[in-house]
């Protein structure tokens, strides 16, 4: 299984950069993992539209979804997309289709996206299968309601956990347990310091993973203005080992 990553911005861009978005593959399967703005031109920039069959959302935050709408566009409208007969599979979190109905709806295209993928809405007591993908779900506490995904290479081995927008918390410990490769949101130089918690630090990203006895560790959906090296020596101190900073480009083998 190969991870590329498209964008790895937290809810604002780095310049040049995208949102949360990341193209996994493996043996012919072609997914991509959140679809964040910016991350349809990075798609683009790395592959032909119609060899994507699967798109999966972790949660309804404009950084891990928005670019569905140019995505939508492109499969209606372009020439090649039109003469491939291309409908990727959708997975949104329950009550998603009716949440990009809505906002969609505000210029009167509700069903703009529905039309365009293959839409259903994923159950965190089903894994889907996606040959030779398994993708499970599992929520994790965040503002909105936020799965994890998790995807097995059932032909070649191998196990990725992306634990989407979380606050620290136990289930992705227990979801990631024995992870090949954990990519883990480090958002915050420092906790939230009033009302609700949703991100973790550098620092809680590598405990987590510590705690998860994941084999490697790789931070996301944390800004370019941030201190690089001071977060990647917070996280190897408390997972207890090297840790990697996610960057758009970047490929991971599983
Ligand atoms: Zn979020
Ligand atoms: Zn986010």
């Amino acid at each position: 299984m190969r991870i590329t990553v498209l964008g790895k911005s937290p809810a604002w861009q780095d310049a040049g950069g995208a949102c949360s978005g990341y193209l996994v593959e493996a043996d012919g399967c072609c997914l991509l993992l959140d679809c964040g703005n910016g991350v349809f031109a990075k798609l683009r920039a790395q592959r032909d539209l119609t060899q994507v069959q699967a798109v999966v959302i972790s949660h309804l935050h404009a950084d891990h979804f928005f670019d569905l709408v140019p995505y939508a566009y492109a499969l209606t409208y372009s020439h090649a997309a039109r003469a491939a007969g291309s409908r990727p599979l959708l997975y949104v979190p329950p009550g998603g289709r009716e949440t990009l109905r809505r906002i969609t709806g505000a210029w009167d295209a509700e069903e703009l996206i529905e039309h365009a993928f293959d839409l259903h809405e994923y159950d965190s007591a089903q894994e889907v299968d996606l040959d030779p993908l398994r993708v499970g779900f599992h929520e994790v506490p965040h503002f909105i309601r936020t799965h994890a995904v998790r995807l097995r290479d059932v032909a070649g081995g191998g196990t990725f956990t992306y634990g989407a927008d979380c606050r620290p918390n136990d289930e992705i410990v227990a979801f990631a347990r024995d992870s090949d490769l954990l990519l883990l949101e480090a958002t915050l130089e420092q906790p939230e310091e009033a009302g609700c918690r949703g991100h973790l630090t550098p620092t809680e990203a590598g405990e987590h993973a510590r705690r998860a006895g994941a084999g490697r560790l790789v931070l996301t959906h944390f800004s370019g203005d941030h201190d690089q090296a001071q977060a990647r020596g917070e996280a190897e101190r408390a997972f207890g080992g090297p840790v990697e900073l996610a960057r758009e480009g970047a490929t991971y083998t599983v």
